[in-house]
């Protein structure tokens, strides 16, 4: 195992019609898909489509939500061994409505996803030194990723922080220090920092500023301009590639898979960017969640240019 993932995973329901409903109103769509969801889940499917060899540890409820969601986890080739079940809630499910014009509405019962702790926590202690880099979310309880974070520090295993989704109250100061490299993208930053990083200057701003609160390293997300990183030797913007996009949905998991497995294979922070910056980007030329994720040779012709 290269890479361990803790954090979420979620069924998604997602109806598309000609309108939302408002308060109170029933509409009928046109079709509906169900599809693996949850952040944790996304980012590991995308580590698994670069290459690298990936364990997921989260939990789902005894449902069918459970077994569908785990099993197309694993059909991306990750491993899900420390996956548990629980006795009381249930899988974590977005519910998704999307009109014509691309709008959507979201509810999302996080379920088993704010269960996970003590247990996952004493499953992945034994095994955690068998990887090189462990990603964190923002999707299951804090006080389970810190542990974790702080876990992987003692054993010299780089920890990736995506802040996601934004928490209206911040990240405490003491997580910021357990961190090897934090990831937000530009909402995210403005929860953290208190601004939207409009332009590039803004974005090394807020990267400088993270890495002041005790982050060894940040890396901005800027969405179709690129991302600005800093830390460990690094201070620098990475422009984004040049595609044809047409859909941003997980374009930073993709990111962040990207920026994990660079960073697990031993290359430098900008090296590594760089590299996120080619998932993202190939993420957005297709639709969907983690079935948009890239391949590692698509990865590398757009890097060889
Ligand atoms: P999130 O999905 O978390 O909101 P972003 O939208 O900032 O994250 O996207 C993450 C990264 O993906 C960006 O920093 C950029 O490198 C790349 N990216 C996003 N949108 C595009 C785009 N339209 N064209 C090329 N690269 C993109």
């Amino acid at each position: 195992m290269t890479i361990m993932v803790l954090g979420s995973i979620n069924t998604d329901i997602t109806s598309y019609g000609q309108s939302l409903p408002r308060a109170g109103e029933t509409v009928f769509g046109s079709r509906y898909e169900i599809d693996l969801g949850g952040k944790g889940a996304n980012q590991a499917a995308a580590v698994a489509r670069l290459g690298a060899a990936v364990e997921f540890v989260g939990r789902t409820g005894k449902d069918m939500f459970g077994e569908l969601s785990t099993d197309r986890l694993a059909r991306f080739g990750v491993s899900t061994g420390h996956c548990s079940l629980d006795e009381a809630e249930g899988t974590g499910i977005a519910m998704i409505s999307v009109d014509a014009q691309g709008q959507n509405l979201i509810t999302v019962v996080p379920g088993a996803n704010m269960r996970i702790g003590e247990s996952e926590l004493r499953q992945v202690l034994p095994v955690l030194g068998q990887c090189k880099v462990l990603m964190l979310q923002l999707e299951v309880p804090l006080a389970t990723s810190l542990a974790a974070a702080r876990a992987a520090g003692e054993r010299g295993i780089k920890v990736v922080l995506d802040p996601a989704p934004a928490h209206a109250d911040g990240l405490p100061l003491e997580f910021y220090g357990a961190v090897d490299v934090i990831t937000p993208n530009e909402t995210e930053t403005e929860a953290l920092l208190g601004y939207l990083p409009a332009t590039v200057e803004d974005g090394r701003r807020a990267a400088r500023e993270l890495v002041a609160k005790g982050a060894r390293a940040a890396v901005v997300k800027l969405g179709a301009r690129g991302a600005y990183a800093v830390g460990v030797g690094t201070d620098g913007f990475i422009p984004a590639f040049s595609v044809k996009a047409v859909s941003s949905v997980a374009a930073g998991d993709c990111f962040n898979a990207g920026l994990a497995v660079a960073l697990s294979e031993g290359k430098s922070l900008a090296e590594a960017a760089r590299f996120a910056a080619a998932c993202g980007a190939l993420c957005t030329t297709k639709a969907g969640s983690a079935a948009s994720a890239p391949t590692r040779a698509e990865v590398e012709a757009l890097l060889a240019g």
